[in-house]
């Protein structure tokens, strides 16, 4: 018996519960279609709303950048000094975003680890969505608060649960997803922040998948719902809508400023790039500019739903662009996958654990890269195969 013997034994088991995840390999910019293990495919899969990780500007921006500073910020920022690109981006995106300030770090994931274990620690209580994304709840593990999981995207069980232990604790945070990854549902922000309002209590928002897609110009979860100044702190990504790379807490300036002396990953991780920073200014600059893309995200989503619900799919409960294709089963969701491709479709199967036991689908991303061309291409393959397995 070596030390790593469990290790093969878990991989293998993996694999004989049809489990494992054989990640495919890209050779193509992103963009509409992709180049997948050496094939052809239209994307259905990425995050890339706005079709920004392959724009013309914020390629030119990045290199421009580069040619200018170089790479790297070589440290951490609040040791070797911060670049005047990181500070320029996180005014522009407290700007953007009409919030007092904003401050960046590596990813949304970090950006999670960060605010939360500065905000509440382990005198304290948070009251959590059910399905929040997992670097919130690794955000709570860390942080050492008690954590209370509410029911999804209800407020009645949110409020029952704060009234039975908010006494019990000094602090407390109510933390929420915007847009639900996987069903692509909105969390009822309004409902949420009258709660947290009449229990003094400090709300989060991590607006991953809606930063770029909803509210007026992408401005997010909070523009959307007219709740500005009300949410004390929004987490954000660029590595989304953006299509860069990089985690945003905006909000009130006493917190952003606290984030700076007590943000574990800003202190003791290096920034973004250079180029990194730069072509997230360019898509900054390209939101404020027009609202052309996200229109046509939105357009596009619209129709594709459309088109999918006469051709008789479930595409569950989603209110954004994220479209579920409700398939039951891991296998059938998995077998789905692979006849999509092998018509040409790049659409990932999720089942168990990221989706509930038999609630296995396809979920598809819908881009503003995407051409009705693109898209009556994708709704027929999504036809044939549907009539081939029985689900339609
Ligand atoms: C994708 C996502 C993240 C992580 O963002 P990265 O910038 O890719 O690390 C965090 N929270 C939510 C809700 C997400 O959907």
């Amino acid at each position: 018996m070596s030390k790593t013997d469990w290790i093969q034994q878990e991989i293998d088991s993996l694999k004989s519960q049809g489990l494992y995840n054989n990640i495919r390999t890209i050779s193509s910019p992103q963009g509409a279609w992709l180049t997948v293990d050496g094939k052809k495919v239209l994307n259905f899969c990425s995050n890339n709303y706005l079709g920004l990780a392959n724009h013309p500007a914020l390629i030119a921006a990045a290199k421009k950048a580069t040619d200018d500073l170089g790479l790297g910020p070589a440290a951490v920022r609040s040791i070797a000094g911060t670049m005047n690109v990181h500070i320029e981006l996180e005014k522009r995106l407290a700007q953007f975003k009409g919030v007092e300030a904003a401050i960046t770090f590596q990813s949304g994931f970090t950006a999670n680890l960060a605010v939360i274990p500065a905000l509440v620690t382990k005198e304290d209580v948070i009251f959590s969505d059910k399905l929040n994304h997992a670097s919130i709840i690794d955000g709570c593990r860390l942080s050492g608060a008690k954590i209370i999981a509410y029911e999804h995207n209800d407020v009645k069980s949110l409020e029952e649960q704060i009234k039975a232990n908010l006494s019990q604790y000094r602090r407390a945070m109510i933390i929420t997803d915007g847009v639900f990854s996987m069903d692509g549902d909105i969390a009822p922000l309004p409902d949420i922040y009258e709660v947290a309002k009449k229990y003094d209590i400090l709300l989060m928002v991590d607006d991953a998948h809606g930063e770029g897609v909803l509210g007026n110009g992408g401005r997010g979860i909070v523009d959307h719902f007219g709740l500005h100044g009300k949410v004390d702190v929004e987490v954000g990504t660029m590595s989304k809508a953006f299509g860069v790379v990089g985690g945003i807490v905006a909000g009130k300036s006493v917190i952003i400023e606290w984030l700076r002396q007590r943000g574990r990953p800003f202190l003791f991780s290096s920034a973004v790039t250079v180029p990194d920073a730069a072509a997230c200014l360019a898509a900054v600059d390209l939101l404020e500019d027009s609202t052309q893309l996200v229109d046509k995200l939105w357009e596009n989503a619209k129709y594709f739903k459309a088109e999918m619900k006469t051709l008789g799919f479930n595409t569950g409960v989603s209110e954004t662009p994220i479209t579920p294709v409700m398939l039951g089963e891991a296998p059938l969701a998995q077998q789905f996958s692979r006849e999509l491709f092998d018509a040409g479709v790049f659409a990932m199967a999720i089942g168990f654990p990221t989706v509930p036991q038999g609630k296995a689908r396809i979920r598809v991303m819908i881009s503003a890269s995407h051409s009705k061309d693109d898209l009556n291409k994708g709704l027929e393959a999504f036809k044939n195969v549907g009539k081939n397995l029985g689900v339609i």
